[in-house]
């Protein structure tokens, strides 16, 4: 082993690799130590196990007799269904739930692979839903994006009853907008290979609920990203040492962004300075409020109140107030009048001497 046992994985790859070079993709698939044999008769399965006993033989290698497993239609394999139609992929497990209230509507999500891999979505929706509205919203954007991942044997665990029941047709939907959101789950699901759909109990589902609070405090608290930090060790402990997470020089707070960005947190005294460069500096181009909240955030500052500080330093900028387009529709709608009789209203305009009509 050039690396030590580094590269050990590689190494036996390369070895089971040369020696079923013969069988591989034919009658065998080999992933380092797993390997299944695989034919497409039952009659020619013993002929094609001997041959693989044969090359093990030959290179002197062995078997776990209790790892192995014979005769097998149908089974996981390195993430992988294996059944009479062929080596599909796993069911990767789709979690789903959905929130409504006055400000809004929030969706959780949470994918998970064979692999244990997780993928977790916080969406928020700006309007109004009720709350099986919002289960289907949830559910909805669950499908789109299993789709998008190329995901084709979904297991869907939703928290409502009514939905899943909906989908399985085992009640119908009777709302004229539960139709429609059922019509757009059933085009969907369509479109996946196998579609499971459960209900799963609310303590089952606390991740995606805990996603939805999420999305729903972040928009009440108008914070666009909430850095999640990871604390390893308990605060006594954590005393002892020199710097925090969050610090990185002395009296200096960074933190980070989701996109990765490292961000300076600045202090009251100091952002004033920010935003009088950003906006009305050498390079300002005095945009508006929010674009220029957006700016400061690229440029990698931040401080609470982001948001909002642009916003009331472009209605105060002069230069701002003074060159802004003037708006000529007028502030109200204009209002007919209606005369009762010919003639009840008439004005008249005279500019000056009214010139002869020639002829
Ligand atoms: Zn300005």
């Amino acid at each position: 082993m050039p690396f030590r046992l580094r590269n050990a994985g590689a190494t036996f790859q390369r070895l089971v690799n040369k020696m079923f070079k013969e069988q591989i993709r034919d009658t065998m698939e080999v992933y380092i130590d797993d390997m299944v044999v695989k034919s497409k008769n039952a009659a020619d399965h013993v002929k094609d196990l001997d041959q693989v006993f044969n090359e093990l033989r030959a290179y002197n290698m062995k078997l776990k007799p209790s790892k192995c497993n014979f005769a097998v239609s149908l089974g996981k394999f390195l993430g992988h269904m294996v059944t009479r139609r062929g080596i599909e992929v796993e069911p990767w497990s789709l979690y789903t739930d959905g929130a409504s209230n006055d400000n809004g509507t929030g969706v959780g999500l949470v994918l998970k692979s064979p692999q244990g891999d997780t993928l977790a979505y916080s969406i928020c929706y700006e309007f109004k839903a009720t709350n099986n509205e919002s289960e289907y919203e949830a559910l909805i954007i669950g499908m789109t994006t299993a789709l998008d991942l190329n995901i084709i044997h979904p297991e869907v665990n939703c928290d409502s009853l009514l939905i899943v029941n909906h989908v399985r047709g085992t009640c119908e939907a009777k709302d004229c907008k539960m139709m429609a959101y059922l019509e757009i789950v059933k085009k969907l699901q369509s479109k996946f290979g196998s579609f499971t759909i459960r209900q799963v109990l609310r303590e089952q589902n606390i991740q995606a609920d805990a996603l939805v609070s999420v999305g729903e405090v972040s928009r009440q608290m108008n914070i666009s990203n909430i850095p999640i930090i990871h604390i390893l060790k308990p605060a006594m402990e954590r005393n002892e040492e020199k710097h925090s997470v969050m610090d990185i020089e002395e009296g200096e707070h960074h933190s980070w962004t989701i996109n990765g960005l490292l961000q300076r947190c600045l202090e009251k005294g100091e952002y004033g300075q920010v935003l009088r460069d950003v906006h009305d500096g050498d390079c300002g181009n005095h945009t508006g409020g929010r674009n220029l909240s957006c700016k400061i955030l690229k440029m990698g500052y931040y401080w609470p109140t982001v948001k909002q500080d642009p916003i009331e330093y472009v209605k105060r900028c002069d230069a701002c107030q003074r060159h802004a387009p003037i708006i000529h529709q007028p502030s109200e709608l204009l209002h007919s009048s209606i005369p009762s009789w010919p003639f009840m209203k008439w004005g008249m305009d005279i500019v000056g001497k009214m010139p002869p009509a020639p002829g």
